[in-house]
Parts: C-alpha cells; structure tokens; sequence
C-alpha cells in the first residue's frame, strides 16, 4: 500500500508517464497525469477514455508515453471498461487464477468523458464496493483537442467555438459550470471524493494515495489548466492552478467515508481578476461582469465554510 508524502524530497524520480508525448506545451493535464501516476506507483492500470490524453499521446506503432498499461475506451466508456477490469482482476484472484495483490484501476478522463457523455460509466463504478477503483476527471473546462467546444464544465463568461462572446451574447458562456465532485459525493457507496488541482503538487498526489487506500470506489475532480483553450501562456499553467485556489474559484476538499474537510480557505482571498486577466477566454469579460462573478464566489464561499463548520456536505 502506497503512504503518503510528506515532503517534496519523497517524490519517486521514477516516471510512469514519460517522454515522447505530444501535448501542447505547459499542457496541464499531462503534469497532472505525471503527477497522479507516480503517486499511484507501478502497480497500475490506466484508462483513457478519448480526450486530449488520448489523442495527443496516442499511440504509433511500439511507441506510448506509458510505462505501466494504458488502456483506451471510446469516449463514454471509461466507467464501464474501469468496472469490467475491476471485476475481472477480483475474479482471476478469487479462482486462484492470479495471486492475490493490490492493483489500482485508474480512469483518467477529461470533463468531456466523465462530467458529460461517460458520467453514467462514473455514477455505476461507484454503485460497487471496488477497491482501489479511482475516477479522475481532468477537468479542462472544455473539449479542447476538436476545437475548444464547451463542455458542462466550461465556467460562466468564458468564450469558446460554441459559445462565442459576440454581439448577441457578449458574455459567452451564460451556463453554470457543472459540480462533478459534488455529484459524486451524493452515491451511498463513495469511500473518498475529492477536489485537487497542480497546486500544491502534493495535495493532488496525496489524495490519489488516500483514494486508492479508501477501500472502495472514489473520485478526485482535479482542474487542469490548458494552455491551447484557456488562451494563456505554456509557463502560467502551475500559477493558473495557484490563483484558482487562491481566488476561490477552485475549492480544495475532500470527504473522507462522509466527512467533509476544506483544505484551504484562502486568507485574504484574492479578486477573481488576478486570475481571469491571464486567461484570453475572459478577455471580453467588462469590470462589472469580473465583479459579478467575485461576487459569485463570495456567496459560495458561504456554504463551503458551514459544511466546513459541520464536517458535513451540504447538499
Ligand atoms: Fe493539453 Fe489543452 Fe493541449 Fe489538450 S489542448 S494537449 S489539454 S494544452
């Protein structure tokens, strides 16, 4: 069983996510799945449904990234392909058929594949009692390797190719960005949910190691900055995910068998411009729509603190 790291030093210099990939420069989720791997360890199996972890480290002949298995699913099937292998390597190790170890299952899927078309595949592994059964969205906030399409997670007031700021609709995207932790949080049998980003790189490796000792299914929603849709520059990425948490616009907790933790209050939090200004898909955004949105976060901000107080989700 995997422990915890205590400090940046106990970090394997050992990769199971390599060299030889092609995504874009300061791309988020490839230092994310660098980071979530060798938390994990070699003891792992990997799904990727299709995203921009698939396309753009897609495999030539003899040639991947991943040096433990990887395994790809069409775009909604991640969930499903992650419970078959589950159940397969329980079964193989109840028949004696394979000796008894701890493997971990681990679905990485962008919000394209787990908050929106596989988000049932999600909601069905967490109806099990898997162990070292981990969901991981990487949350991009859109569907950014066919052209930066919206997703359900795409944030109010960004711009993408389909919902353009333009005369009709300045704003861009009027939708709310959709809680995927939240709504995993809310099946019975969910040993350990949490929300991670690329700050601090420990908090996301630590969480994959206590959801893969939670002793059942679990999820981490982890925001990963991208480069090539959030119209920003390769060396913001890990400052992206700094000032997302420092702005509360990314709430850092977890529910450990029911009891929620907030990992981090932000303290003074820091205006919400410090973090749009960065990013050209709020370009358009006027200073009282920025207000608007601090505001937003202000509110919100008031029911992470009660759930805090009462170790409880409010749901
Ligand atoms: Fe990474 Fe975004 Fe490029 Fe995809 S489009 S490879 S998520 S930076």
């Amino acid at each position: 069983m995997q422990s915890e790291f205590k400090s940046l030093r106990e970090i394997p210099p050992i990769d199971y996510y390599t060299a030889g990939r092609r995504t874009c420069a300061g791309c988020g989720p490839a230092i994310g799945y660098r980071l979530i791997s060798k938390a994990a360890g070699p003891n792992t199996i990997f799904i990727g449904p299709t995203g921009c972890m698939y396309v753009a480290n897609a495999h030539q002949f003899l040639t991947s990234p991943y040096s433990v298995p990887w395994h790809h699913t069409q775009l909604g099937g991640g969930g499903a392909a992650a419970i078959g292998i589950a159940s397969a390597l329980r079964t193989l190790m109840l028949k004696g058929k394979r000796k008894p170890e701890d493997i971990n299952v681990i679905v990485m899927g962008g919000d394209g594949a787990m908050a929106d078309i596989g988000l049932s595949g999600l909601s069905m592994g967490l109806s099990y009692d898997y162990q070292r059964l981990l969901y991981i969205v990487y949350d991009n906030e859109g569907y950014m390797n066919t052209g930066v399409q919206a997703s359900s997670t795409t944030p109010w007031g960004a711009t993408t190719t389909f919902t353009p700021s333009g005369k009709v609709k300045p704003l861009g995207n009027t939708r709310y960005k959709k809680n995927v932790a939240l709504i995993a949080a809310s099946h019975p049998n969910v040993k350990y949910v949490a929300t991670a980003t690329l700050w601090p790189p420990l908090d996301l490796m630590n969480k994959v190691v206590r959801a893969l000792n939670s002793g059942g299914p679990s999820v981490i929603h982890a925001l990963f900055p991208c480069p090539k849709g959030w119209f920003t520059s390769p060396a913001d990425t890990v400052m992206l995910s700094k000032l997302a948490v420092e702005t509360g616009m990314w709430v850092l907790w977890e529910l450990i068998e029911g009891q929620f933790k907030l990992n981090y209050r932000p303290n003074p939090r820091k205006h919400v411009r410090e973090y749009l200004s960065l990013q050209g898909r709020f370009r358009h955004l006027k200073d009282e729509d920025i207000d608007k949105m601090d505001k937003m976060i202000e509110e919100e901000w008031f029911y992470w603190n009660e759930s805090a107080k009462q170790e409880k989700l409010i749901l």
